[in-house]
């Protein structure tokens, strides 16, 4: 999977939720992996997602977008699960909301007012920005209680349930779904076997 030329599925429904979903086999310490493990690879999950980058990620942009990912994965993790947050996730997330306002502002352009950034800003924060905001109404939203933890072996993927039926279980049809369809059946032919 490595080489593949793709390897961010969007099938979360929820931007924070896709950004979360950027380990792979993440309950799976033997399989699992870290989609951002390199600028190059947050530079493309940005670009894939739809956020502008104005200029290319560096080291620390990688370490703050995994520090960011992890108190989002604990905090949605806990909502799937029904159990309590974690008041350090929190209290981190939080902390860079504020930090990331400080750097916003009113500015008048061509007689019209926008909501925009301080040249201090630096392209990090702005593309994070988005990422943070799609958690933040999440989590004041009734649509957590929606938020899921796929079933697949080891995946560990978040998701917001929109189904109206049957509950959704798997992050997507495609992988999880299709591989748990796999082993039911390859377990109903070892019994009758
Ligand atoms: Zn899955």
């Amino acid at each position: 999977m490595s080489d593949h030329p793709n390897p961010f599925d969007f099938v979360a429904g929820q931007l924070s939720l896709d950004f979360v979903n950027t380990v792979a086999n993440r309950l799976d310490a033997k399989r699992s992996r870290d989609l951002l493990a390199t600028p190059a690879n947050l530079e493309r999950w940005f670009r894939e997602a739809g956020i502008a980058l104005r200029r290319g990620a560096g080291d620390t942009d990688v370490r703050a977008a995994r520090r960011l990912r992890e108190h989002l994965y604990a905090l949605f993790a806990a909502a799937a699960r029904g159990g309590s947050f974690d008041a350090t996730a929190l209290n981190a997330v939080d902390t860079l909301w504020r930090r990331l306002h400080v750097q916003r502002k009113l500015i008048l352009a061509g007689g019209r007012v926008t909501y925009g950034w301080s040249a201090r800003a630096t392209p990090f924060q702005r593309a994070i920005h988005p990422i943070l905001a799609s958690a933040i109404e999440l989590l004041e939203s009734d649509q957590l209680g929606r938020v899921r933890q796929c079933e697949g072996e080891g995946c560990g993927w978040l998701f917001l349930d929109r189904s109206r039926g049957l509950p959704r279980r798997w992050c997507s049809i495609r992988d999880c779904g299709n591989r748990a369809k796999a082993r039911r059946h390859y377990l109903r032919v070892a019994k009758s076997g």
